[in-house]
Order: C-alpha cells, then structure tokens, then sequence
C-alpha cells in the first residue's frame, strides 16, 4: 500500500471510505477546545446516537407498566434478551442458541468455569497466557483456589520469549503438548489487551481439545474488532464485555457463548439462577431447577434492562455493517496508522525509537497498535493528551492506539501522527 502523510490525502480516503456515514452515527467526544481524536474504543466504545432512543422506550415503558411492563413493554421485559441472541451470535460467528446476553465479563467467566473447569487427578491445570488482563488473573487464580489448588503448582502460563514482546504461538501449542494429560482448562484472551497480539484460536482450540482439554475464551478484546467462527472451530465456552468495540455503555453487559455440544448437559455443574430455569415453569416458582438448553441456561437473573438497551443499539449498527466490511476497513485504517507511525519514527529514529509490538501481520491483530516509545514515552503522551489525542498509557512505555472502523477517520489518524511528530519535536 503506498499511502501518504498529508491531510489532503488522509481526506480523500475518508472519502472513498464505503464506511464513512457511520462516523455520524456515534456521538463523537467534544470535552477539548481542538477536535478530540478518540482512540480508546479498546477500552470504552463511542455512544451511538440511537442509544438514547433504545433506552427512552424502556424508561417509558417502566413509567407507563411498572410492573407489567415484564410482558406488555412494547419489547417485554421477560423475554427482552432474546431480541439481542441472534445479532450478537453473528458478530462472533455461533448460532443463537449458544449465545446469551447476559451479566458482566467476570461474572460470566467464573460462571463458565464452574461448569467447565473440572480438575481430576492428574487433569487439574489451567493454561494461559503470562500477563493476562488483571481480572482474568484473579478470576482464574481463584477458581483454583476455589478447588483446593494453587497458581503456583497448577496455572501455565505462557510467556513471551526472553526479549520479545509477543507470545510465539508454537510456543502455546507446543506447552498444550508438553502438559498434555495434565490441562484441565485452556483459557486465554483472543487478542492481548497489552500488545494487540491476536491469537490463532482455531489452531489452540484444535490443539487443546487433542490433548483433551476444556477450551476457552475470554474476547474482550476480540468482539466487534475480530471475526470469528466460535461454533465452528468448536470453541467450549466464552464470554465477552460489551462495552469496548461493542459500544454498549460503560460497564455494559456482557456476552456468553457455550457450544451447542454442551447444549443439553443439565448434569454441568452450575452456579444456578432463577432466569436459568426452564422459562416455561418459571414462574410456577418451584424448588428443583431445571437449567434451560443452551447458553440461556447460564443466566442467573433477570436482564438489566436499560444495558441491554443500550447493547441493542448498538448491535443494529453492526448488524447493518456486518463483520466482513468491518475488518476490511479495520486493516486498512490499522495500516495507515502503522505507515504514519512509521513514518515519524524514521524522522526523528536519532532521537526517539519508536516501536509497534503489535504484529506487523494483519492476520495476527485487529485495531490496535502499541507503541512502545524507548527512552521515555510519558511527555509523549501527555503532549499528545493536551493536543486532544484520547489515547491510553500503559507502563512502562507503551501507548495503545486503537483506530475503530466504525467511527475513526484516516483524518483522525493523520492528526495523530502530526501530534506525534510534534511531540518528539518539541521533547528535544
Ligand atoms: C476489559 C477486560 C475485562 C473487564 O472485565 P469486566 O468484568 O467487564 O470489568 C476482563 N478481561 C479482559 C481480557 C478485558 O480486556
């Protein structure tokens, strides 16, 4: 690709940009006096402008119903996640039934773990990769816990090589082989919030259900960014927050998947919960729960209505975009950012080193880059943060960039570049 670092030219993609209304779809963040440049749909997604509608008709319809809105809200309260299932199952390619609104992130991976992490005798490790999120950390630290296990004796975790930042996926498979009998579990992040890295999860899947694990996935950092097959690459279970590509609301709902294969297992140990119950017979309110098939059998409680709102919003637009034209316009807008990065990093390669530890392979990440600014990277980003650059700061040295195809511009990307190129500019 022979792109340009100008404005003129960053504007003329814009306009070739077969995305380019759905900028004018979302609320853009105008906290600052210059134009914001958001880049942390990462860490908490634009609103869309339809959100509020979404939400106004649930706040009506608890006003004029109160109670009754549970079955006559114009979309019922009672059956209201069913109306999200079939998008949401779409954005990470399972059928409907293996999917379910539901909870938050966490929450749904202690769930999932209670049915799917089942350590006996030998069989009584966790897979992972080093440097998982925090909360995976923790989570995953206390469900061994939870089983008289330690992290110390019974959690693998995969690290990169001394001196490199990414994790070598031969290194996972080859882990998978070495611990064989003794996996238990292999839970990972489909692509590394840190480095962007985004994992084979076909191959480790693959490789794991050979050697007779339970697998997997916590995509976080994966939903609405990475396309994806979980139904068929045969992926156990996963779970996703809504709220980073998803657009769905600080602290938003999450999703939860579990494979059709584990569909009709009321004998899964579970965590129960009255929306898990067969919805029939529910409110009969009888003792003795009967989970219901598939992933609506993992549901505690009843939906929090005004999230779930806010999730549908969003989940029209992509379902209107659809995953394939979205990563199209994802790799081109991620390669104009790496070319620009590039580019000031060769101006300035005797003052300031300037490192992408994102894969360079598009196959290998999705919209974000990481920056890894040798010698100090701090007045960088607070030069770029006072310029309007949203972007996050992770210690030591790295900040992560993430260009969203539905709302960030290739004009966008030029002005980070132009921030950044003054910011090395005026550090000297
Ligand atoms: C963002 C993120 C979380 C956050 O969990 P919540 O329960 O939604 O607060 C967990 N895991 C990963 C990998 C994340 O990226």
């Amino acid at each position: 690709m022979n792109f340009e670092n100008s404005l003129e030219y960053a504007q003329q993609l814009d306009q070739l940009d077969p995305l380019k209304s759905y900028r004018d779809r979302f609320l853009l963040p105008s906290f600052h006096k210059n134009t914001v440049r958001y880049f942390t749909g990462n860490s908490l997604g634009l609103q869309p402008k339809s959100c509020a509608t979404y939400i106004q008709q649930e706040l009506e319809d608890w006003a004029k119903w109160g109670v009754e809105g549970h079955f006559y809200a114009k979309n019922p309260w009672f059956s209201y996640h069913e109306n999200l299932s079939k998008m949401a199952a779409n954005i990470v390619g399972a059928l409907e039934k293996e999917v379910v609104i539901t909870h938050s992130l966490t929450t749904n991976l202690h769930l999932l773990m209670v049915s799917f992490f089942r350590p006996e005798g030998k069989r009584c490790k966790i897979l992972c990769e080093a440097k998982a999120f925090p909360s995976d950390q923790y989570a995953l630290e206390s469900q061994l816990k939870f089983h008289g296990l330690s992290t110390k004796e019974h959690l693998i975790e995969i690290h990169p090589r001394t001196g490199e930042e990414l994790i070598r996926e031969e290194d996972v498979l080859e882990q998978i082989q070495l611990h064989g009998d003794e996996i238990a579990l292999i839970m990972m992040g489909g692509v590394n919030y840190y480095t962007g890295q985004l994992f084979d999860m076909q191959k480790i899947t693959e490789a794991g259900h050979q050697v007779g694990a339970i697998v997997g996935w916590d995509l976080a950092h994966a939903a609405g960014n990475i396309k994806m097959n979980l139904h068929d690459w045969e992926v156990d279970f996963a779970a996703w927050c809504s709220y980073k590509y998803l657009n769905s609301s600080p602290g938003g709902v999450s999703g939860l998947f579990v494979h059709e294969k584990h569909a009709k297992r009321p004998d899964l140990p579970r965590f129960a919960g009255w929306w898990g119950h067969d919805k029939e017979v529910r409110f009969l309110m009888e003792p003795g729960f009967h989970p219901m098939e598939g992933a609506e059998g993992w549901q505690l409680s009843n939906a929090p209505v005004l999230g779930m709102a806010a999730h549908w919003a969003s989940l029209e637009i992509f379902d209107e975009v659809g995953m394939d034209a979205l990563c199209n316009k994802r790799d081109r807008l991620t390669a104009y950012l790496e070319f620009i990065i590039r580019k000031v990093s060769e101006k300035y390669h005797d003052r300031c080193q300037l490192e992408i530890i994102t894969p360079e392979d598009q196959s290998k990440r999705g919209a974000q880059l990481s920056v890894f600014i040798h010698g100090g990277g701090k007045p960088v980003f607070d030069f770029l943060t006072e310029k309007g650059v949203v972007a996050d700061w992770r210690e030591p040295n790295v900040i992560r960039v993430a260009p969203v195809p539905l709302y960030n511009s290739f004009e966008d990307v030029y002005y980070f570049g132009k921030y950044l190129d003054e910011a090395i500019n005026a550090r000297v």
